[in-house]
This record gives C-alpha cells, structure tokens and sequence, in this order.
C-alpha cells in the first residue's frame, strides 16, 4: 500500500495557537483526508515546539512552572485544532520521552561523521525567534520581526553543526529535484541564499536549562531548532521515513530546506521528499498577533460558523504559496454565497424535490479514487488547495444551473421526473465525494441523505447570517 506521511510545522508553546496556525494545520488535515481517500496508508503528525528560552519566559510572565505551563497551552492547543475537526494521528511535543531519545542519538550520529566542533559564539541573539542574527540582519539595533524586543548580546562556548561542509551538497539536490522546495519562487531563494555562503551553526546553549542536554556535556542543551527539527524524524512510524510532505510557514523555509536536509545528511538519513513553505494569513490587512489584539482563535471561528465553514473560509482564504488577508466581514459575504446559498441551497432544494416526487431513488457511493482522477483531484495532488474548491464550486453552480433549465417539477408524469431527479443525486453525490478531505460532516450529511430510497431534506446545512 502506499504510504503518505506528512508533517506541519510544530508550534511555539508560548501561547494557544490562532487561526493563522490553523491555517496551516486544516491545510494538512485536508491533505491527510484526501491521501486517505486514495487509498493511502496516511500519517499526519503535528505537534509543539516545547523547549528553548521563550517557553520559560512565557511561563515566568505566567507565573507558574514551565512544565505545567506547557502542558495548559498544548491542551489548549488540542482544544482548538478539535474545533475544527483537525484529526492528526499524533499530537508530538519535543517533551515526549522518545523524542528526547531521538535527539540525543541523532546528535551522537552528526558527531560520529565529525561535524560537531566546540567553538566561541559571540554574537547578537532575538529571543523571539530563537536565531541568531548578524548586524545585517538588524533594523536600528532590532530584530525587524520582534522590533518590541531588545537584541541579546551573546558570548559563549558552544558546540557547532559543520553547515558549510553541506553547501554544495545543499545546492546539487535542490536543483536536481524541483519537487524538493515548493513553490519554485522558495527554491530560487535558498539557492540564492547559498550562494553568499553557508556559516556553521551552534547548535547549544549554555544558559538555557529548559531543554535536551548535550549528551556528552551536560551543562548546555540543545539549540532549540535542532531539537525540534528532529521531531519530523521521531513521528514517523516504521517505515514512513523520509516524509512525503513538510508543510510550514514561509518564515521557517530556511531551517526546513537547508539545515534539516543537512542534517539529516550529516546523521545517514534520507531526505524528505518535498518541503512548502506556504504563505501568509492576515487579518483587517495586519499581522495576527495576541500583542496587537489583532487575533481570531479557531474555536471562535468554529463556533460562528460551524467547524465545516470555517474549514472552508480558511481554505479559500488564499492560494496556498501566496499570502492573503480575511476579516468577518469578507467571511460572512463568503459563508452566505457559497455555503448557504450555493451548495446549502443546492441540496435542500433538490432534496425537497425528491421527496416530492415521491418516487424510490437507488444510487451508489461513487468511487473515490475514480472521482479524484479528475481536475480537483490533481489540482489537490498539486496542493492547490484554492484551485480544487474554485473546481468543485463551478460544478455545484452548473449543477445549478441545469437543475433550473430542466424544471423538474414541471414534469407531470412521475416515472420521468424520477429518472430525471436520480441524474441530480448522482451528480450531487459526486460533489459529496469531492468536498469530503475540506467539509467531512457536510459530506456525511449529504451521502446519508440521498443514498436513502425515500429521500427527505435534511437539516439546514448552513444557516444564513445576517
Ligand atoms: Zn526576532
């Protein structure tokens, strides 16, 4: 059977997650559900990022330890990829003993090839991404992402990653496999980013205790990218290695599609096959962030507008490589065209013509695999999440339209209108098939509706907002 294992990027623990993450992570759970209707054998691994600096000063603002304030937000966390029916088949922290293991031989495997050294690190240091920055990289003295926070001067022992050694490696593999950094754009960024020269990395640090100790030197810990890197590799069940899909935010492309490759290089393990780096979700055209009070959790989003809907404004809200903007009110507009009005309308009008009929109906559950082969399918084996719903939204609009041309319920004679109405259950049954990986329950609906001999409307699928 074939396998598909896919991976998002795990989160920070300093807060719940919001929607901009859960943009994200609905895009790989509708990934999971489509592979699976395939007939794959799927794995589909998120999780948080738990250790480094950042979660203990969160926890010191908190109040409280750092492991009990961990432990809040992934629960919190858990609680709101649920809301919208997020389904991965393992939730991973970089706190779970078998990652702890992991990282530590992992570490050990990039030593035996000789790529870890002991060095001086002095530099400058953004505690909010946990990176090291060059004066370059500096806006007036501030990291240009967290200009809110002072630059920490570092100067320390550390152990190095031999990055450099992987340079010429790094650029061979990405231009002999265009499959391996999508969108092409990301590609032609790290290659020129390359091409200014790879530096070695330290990979540990000596006044973070909250996090994996180096092995052979208990005293630092490891360097939290490197860590949670590793978590990719710890997920994977037997034989899942390498992952078919790195999904994760465009910010993060660098860490993904040069130091894990090199990595795993440097420990003997295959490379994943393919890493996106998707854009970005704002919303009333600013950054979502809790400081900005600028924020929309997905239980919120959930809760006004069914788990369902709010899957589908997430998936539409962009093209998956571009960035895109959403507010409540461009939601609603959305909600109501194509959810209430469009496919809602759609199968309590023709539901309601069926039942009127009161003829018998005996359709089948079309094949998903059969189904898939067709545009919509390829458009999501692609991962052109955007394309697929514009695809099956045109066929549920023509259905529509053929619906009004043929005016069923003009038909006198019984028989014919039966035989006429069982061609638009087929139809709307195929749609059914089709919206599953994005609107499970909606799917669900709609098959338990129209696969019954005596078909009655259900429900109403998305009530109309006001
Ligand atoms: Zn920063």
């Amino acid at each position: 059977m074939k396998r598909f294992y896919l991976t998002t990027a795990i989160d920070y623990v300093n807060d719940v997650v919001h929607i901009g993450h859960a943009y994200q992570k609905v895009v790989a759970d509708i990934l999971a559900r489509f592979h699976r209707l395939l007939g794959e054998e799927v794995f589909f691994l998120t999780g948080s990022d738990e250790h480094g600096g950042k979660a203990e000063e969160a926890a010191k603002r908190a109040g409280c330890e750092v492991a009990d304030f961990v432990d809040r937000v992934v629960s919190g966390n858990k609680k709101q990829l649920s809301a919208l029916d997020i389904c991965p088949d393992r939730y991973i922290r970089t706190t779970d003993k078998d990652h702890v293991k992991q990282a530590t031989d992992f570490y050990l495997r990039v030593k035996k090839s000789g790529d870890i050294y002991r060095d001086k690190f002095s530099g400058f240091y953004c505690s909010g991404c946990e990176e090291y920055k060059t004066v370059a990289d500096l806006e007036d003295g501030h990291c240009p992402h967290h200009p809110n926070l002072s630059i920490k001067k570092l100067a320390e022992e550390n152990y190095f990653f031999a990055w450099s050694k992987y340079e010429d490696f790094l650029k061979d593999h990405i231009k002999n496999n265009p499959e391996f950094i999508k969108p092409q754009s990301r590609a032609k960024e790290m290659l020129a980013f390359l091409d200014q020269g790879l530096k070695d990395i330290s990979i540990s640090r000596q006044n973070v205790s909250w996090g994996i100790p180096v092995p052979d030197d208990p005293d630092q810990t490891l360097y939290v990218w490197f860590d949670a890197l590793i978590n990719y590799l710890t997920g994977a069940p037997k034989d899942f290695w390498p992952a078919d899909l790195h999904l994760l935010g465009k910010d993060n492309t660098r860490w993904h599609a040069l130091l894990w490759p090199a990595m795993l290089k440097s420990a003997g393990y295959p490379l994943p096959k393919t890493i996106y780096a998707h854009g970005f979700l704002t919303l009333n055209g600013q950054k979502i962030s809790k400081s900005l009070g600028n924020i929309i959790r997905p239980q919120e989003l959930a809760e006004e507008f069914g788990s369902d809907g709010a899957r589908y404004l997430l998936a539409t809200a962009k093209t998956l490589s571009g960035d895109g903007d959403i507010s409540w009110s461009k939601m609603k507009e959305k909600y109501n065209a194509d959810l209430a009005n469009g496919l809602g309308n759609l199968v309590a009008r023709l539901s309601r013509l069926c039942q009127l009929s009161e003829q018998e109906f005996f359709a089948s559950w079309p094949n998903p695999e059969k189904v898939f082969q067709g545009e919509a399918g390829q458009a999501l084996n692609n991962y052109q999440i955007l394309r697929s719903l514009k695809l099956i939204w045109q066929k549920i609009s023509l259905i529509d339209q053929r619906l009004n041309r043929a005016q069923p319920w003009k038909i006198k004679d019984k028989k014919k209108k039966g035989q006429l109405l069982a061609g638009f259950v087929d139809d709307i049954l195929l749609v059914a098939v089709m919206i599953e990986p994005f609107l499970p329950r909606t799917t669900k609906i709609i098959k338990e509706t129209f696969l019954a001999q005596k078909i009655t409307p259900p429900k109403t699928l998305f009530i109309r907002k006001k």
